[in-house]
């Protein structure tokens, strides 16, 4: 037996499995897989990022500065309060790795995002799931399994993949019942998709505990470039920056964000396109028997009757090129998560169920 060991933690970590790509045999496939902005980022944003192109010999900021400040204004936020990150992941990484080791606890929902667990283990803590109600976080629940070991209790408001959300008052609760020595961490990154919504920021203004993350791969458009930010106390933004490469961001990441976050419009034209097939499409599937939950994100948690239908629907929506997520592994054996995508995906989305459901296979 090697004596090369990893840490202890490591080898219990679960790889993430991200959305499917493609179909075998199948070309121009619609791809609903990963919560992706199906009209790509502000044109504004691909102009910039192609402005980049000819100092690539140049290192990029360090300290992000020109960025942040755009986030404070666009958001009216503290800039000396924002940390960007490698995509939000790196954020939820760095709050582990700071924050949470050997011994300690770090709380998630039973259909919490991934990367919480994933990161928990890998700083070497432990990861507790809460039970949720009907696929909604669970206050009460959370509260009752924190103990003198929580470290860190990450809960995504909208929820990933149920796409429900809880009320502020509820997220307030939360933030003032946890133990004194652990920090609310608040996911969000759909709350661009809810109208008239701060993702919390307000109480982490309040509050000593409460760290907000947010990213650009979702309706900005960005998912490839990897840039997300977290909003925190100065004393938790103090610490992140310790453990924070000093290159994470990319100088085209840098400078498409940049563009993206001026860009507002186009920020609020992908809001209300989404909404309109967002609803529209949970209603089409609802009239095909296949109910879903509100969701207040860019996609809906389609619910069949069986494991076994799901997978079934998930095989036939693939060969007519359709790509949904089957989420399993967040112990929704029942479901698909479907994107919203544009109008003409939402319609042959729907069509396709339809026809599933019709009892074509
Ligand atoms: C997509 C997603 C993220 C964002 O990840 P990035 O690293 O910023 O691309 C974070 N949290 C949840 C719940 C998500 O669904």
């Amino acid at each position: 037996m090697s004596k090369i060991k990893p840490q202890p933690g490591i080898m219990d970590i679960e790889l993430y499995q991200g959305g499917a790509t493609h179909v075998e045999g199948v070309s121009n496939v619609v791809k609903l897989s990963s919560n992706e902005n199906p009209f790509g980022p502000s044109p504004a944003a691909i102009k910039a990022y192609e402005a980049g192109a000819r100092s690539l010999h140049r290192y990029p900021s360090s300290d992000h500065a020109e960025l942040r400040a755009a986030i404070a204004s666009v958001y009216s936020l503290d800039g000396d309060r924002i940390i960007c990150g490698a995509g939000s992941d790196e954020i939820i990484a760095f709050l582990c790795q700071a924050y949470a080791g050997k011994g300690d606890e770090v709380i998630h929902t039973e259909h919490g995002f991934a990367m919480y667990a994933i990161s928990a283990r890998a700083a070497g803590a432990k990861p507790v799931e809460v039970k949720e109600q009907s696929r909604v976080t669970d206050v009460d629940a959370i509260l009752a399994a924190c103990t003198n070991k929580t470290k860190l209790v990450f809960i995504a408001n909208p929820n990933n993949p149920t796409g429900t959300m809880i009320a502020l008052s509820e997220v307030e609760r939360l933030a003032a019942g946890i133990p004194e020595q652990a920090i609310l961490v608040l996911d969000g990154a759909y709350a661009e998709y809810v109208e008239e919504y701060d993702g919390g920021a307000a109480l982490v203004d309040a509050r000593e505990n409460v760290v907000m993350t947010r990213t650009f791969s979702k309706i900005y458009g960005l998912g490839a470039l990897r840039v997300g930010w977290g909003y925190a106390p100065k004393a938790i933004i103090d610490v992140l920056n310790r453990v924070r490469g000093p290159f994470n961001l990319s100088d085209a990441g840098l400078r498409a964000a940049l563009a993206a976050v001026q860009d507002q419009a186009y920020v609020n034209q992908c809001r209300e396109a989404n909404a309109k097939w967002r609803d529209w499409l949970s209603h089409a599937l609802a009239a095909h028997g296949v109910p879903s939950d509100v969701s207040l994100a860019n996609f809906i948690l389609a619910r069949f009757g069986s494991d076994e239908e799901a997978g079934a629907c998930d095989a036939y929506l693939q060969s007519q090129g359709l790509i949904v997520r089957r989420v399993k592994g967040y112990k929704l054996p029942k479901a698909l998560r479907i994107t919203v995508g544009d109008e003409a995906s939402c319609r042959q989305i729907a069509h396709a169920v339809g026809q599933f459901k019709g009892g074509a296979r």
